[in-house]
């Protein structure tokens, strides 16, 4: 059996979409899985809607999630003169000709069609024929090159995630495989002409050896033609797995208008990688009952099998809560790296990464993401303003001798957990209280909320100067 190669094949027409990431995660485990390659492409034809910062997130998400390409990026801009050859050596095999139709011409075509009732499609008009007479190549128009799609018999394929799907070539027609470039394309284009999707996908499939390709299944339909390409080029067949798509709230299609769909929008709100690559793996794909787990698991379990064939919804309670678990299991000092990135870019000064770490340490356990977390440390460096209902409830005239007295103790005890809670218990012993009404005190005017985990150790986390300065007016 040949070695096992896959790859992700993204257009740097946007961000990298979740549903991309997803079919990323896969082909990436499937190569990894059985000791394969996998390969970064990036199909960039589409000349006017491709973008330089595109393919730099794409990149960046990529690294970001840890999914390693064994070769690449390659870029089908840059291998024109392939794509040219190829159509070129079809031409003369019969299996593609150039077809001189102009767009008026193929509106009319469609026209009449609609008008008898039939399906829109390429009438074959420029199709040669043994003993057929084409017309002589009219002036002035640039030709595509199409491919000559076997006009009979059915396409069939064991899908690798949906089983035998078959297709009919009397339901597709002879689709366009090279284009004349667009107006302002490069010297190269504009001599070799730009190929279209489904021809690129298989001459570079076909050059990098791939022998699997998942992808979403809008491509579904895309897959006969390829397998035609394919046969007529007499080269081999991958495999092909098309993953349902994913659903977002209400079941419509997960779009950027019903909530982030970009990984980097994702890493920015401030999820862990893992915890996207677990959630998203079991989206759509499942090992027994396993929901967490890390990647070197799935490399190990991941097979091609148990993979979903109907969408799967998406779900951000689950994810936040997958993102929990890792941010809880995740090392303080990474944690503390990422904070202080947040604080950066919140305009908060850089804290040193010693006091990030301890803080991290303390507050992790309530977050799910490290915007939150972030949102917790914030307070040590930005002044907090208590509500007035919190100071009314919390800062009456029965907690503040206690609270004026504590102030003084805190100007010169050593500053640390333990040595904090004594002068509290302290405080509470000589004005007869009760932890229950200084702690709470001592969270609204410190930390501007009601709720922290242990006031001590909290205390402790702040400059001593800061806590001073909170407790002054009381
Ligand atoms: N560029 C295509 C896309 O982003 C790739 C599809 C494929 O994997 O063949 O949808």
């Amino acid at each position: 059996m040949s070695k096992v190669r896959t790859r992700i094949a993204p257009s740097p027409t946007g961000y990298l979409h979740l549903g991309t990431a997803r079919t990323a995660l896969y082909s990436w485990a499937y190569a990894r899985h059985f000791g394969g390659e996998f390969v970064l492409r990036i199909e960039d034809t589409d000349v006017a809607r491709s973008t330089q910062d595109s393919v730099a997130q794409i990149l960046a998400s990529m690294q970001w999630l840890g999914l390693d390409h064994d070769e690449g990026p390659y870029y089908q801009m840059q291998r024109l003169v392939r794509y040219h050859e190829v159509a070129e050596q079809m031409i003369a095999a019969g299996t593609a000709y150039r077809c001189w139709c102009t767009p008026a011409e193929l509106d009319a075509m469609r026209e009449a069609q609609r008008a008898r009732g039939e399906k829109t499609r390429y009438d074959g008009r420029w199709r040669p024929r043994p003993g057929k007479l084409l017309p002589p190549a009219p002036a002035g128009v640039q030709p595509v090159v199409r491919f000559a799609n076997p006009p009979h018999g059915m396409v069939i394929w064991d899908d690798l995630v949906k089983g035998p799907i078959s297709i009919s070539n009397e339901e597709i027609d002879d689709l366009i495989i090279l284009r004349p470039a667009p107006e302002g394309a490069t010297a190269d284009a504009a001599a070799l002409g730009v190929p279209t999707y489904n021809f690129a996908v298989v001459v570079d499939d076909w050059d990098m050896a791939i022998t699997h390709v998942f992808r979403g299944d809008e491509h579904i339909n895309n897959t006969p033609w390829q397998i035609n390409i394919f046969r007529a080029l007499g080269a081999p067949l991958p495999r092909f797995g098309h993953c349902p798509i994913i659903l977002g709230e209400g079941g419509q299609k997960l779009s950027k208008r019903r909530g982030a769909v970009s990984v980097t929008a994702y890493r920015d709100a401030g999820y862990l990688p893992e915890a996207m690559l677990n959630y998203l793996a079991r989206l759509g794909w499942s090992h027994g009952d396993e929901e967490l787990f890390t990647l070197q698991q799935m490399v190990q379990w991941f097979d091609g099998s148990h993979l979903a064939r109907s969408p799967a919804q998406w779900d951000p309670a689950k994810l936040a809560w997958v993102n929990a678990h890792y941010i809880k299991i995740a090392d303080d000092t990474r944690l503390a790296g990422l904070v202080q990135e947040q604080l950066t870019s919140r305009g908060v000064a850089a804290a040193g990464l010693e006091l990030l770490e301890r803080a991290s340490a303390l507050f992790k356990d309530r977050c799910s993401t490290v915007v939150e977390l972030t949102d917790w440390v914030e307070m040590i460096f930005v002044p907090v303003a208590p509500r007035a209902e919190d100071l009314a409830a919390h800062v009456g005239d029965a907690v503040r001798p206690a609270l004026r007295s504590l102030r003084e103790r805190f100007t010169d005890i050593a500053w640390d957990k333990a040595t904090i809670a004594a002068a509290m218990r302290e405080a509470l012993a000589a004005h007869q209280l009760k932890m229950p009404q200084l702690a709470p005190a001592l969270r609204v005017l410190v930390c501007g909320r009601t709720q922290t985990p242990s006031i001590d150790a909290v205390l402790a986390l702040f400059p001593r100067t800061t806590v001073l300065a909170r407790l002054q007016h009381v």
